[in-house]
């Protein structure tokens, strides 16, 4: 099956906006440079996306297979 993740661009400048946003608390900012997601609880449900205003996160098929 086929599941979808966020993925968050080279561009984040690592604001926090998306992290309290996320229903499965799947998302931190490391050391101040940029959000990380856990592949493991993001479900691809897409809050973070449209909560990100530098439109740096995208929704696409997790690329390796686990
Ligand atoms: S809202 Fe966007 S720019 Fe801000 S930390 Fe999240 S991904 Fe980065
Ligand atoms: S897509 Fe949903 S579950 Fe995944 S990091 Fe974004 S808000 Fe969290």
């Amino acid at each position: 099956m086929k599941t979808k993740i966020a993925y968050i661009g080279k561009s984040c400048v690592a604001c926090g906006v998306c992290v309290p946003v996320c229903p499965k608390s799947a998302l931190q900012v490391e050391k101040g440079v940029r959000a990380v997601v856990d592949v493991e609880k993001c479900v691809g449900c897409g809050k973070c996306e449209r909560s990100c205003a530098a439109a740096v996160i995208s929704i696409a098929e997790r690329r390796a297979a686990v």
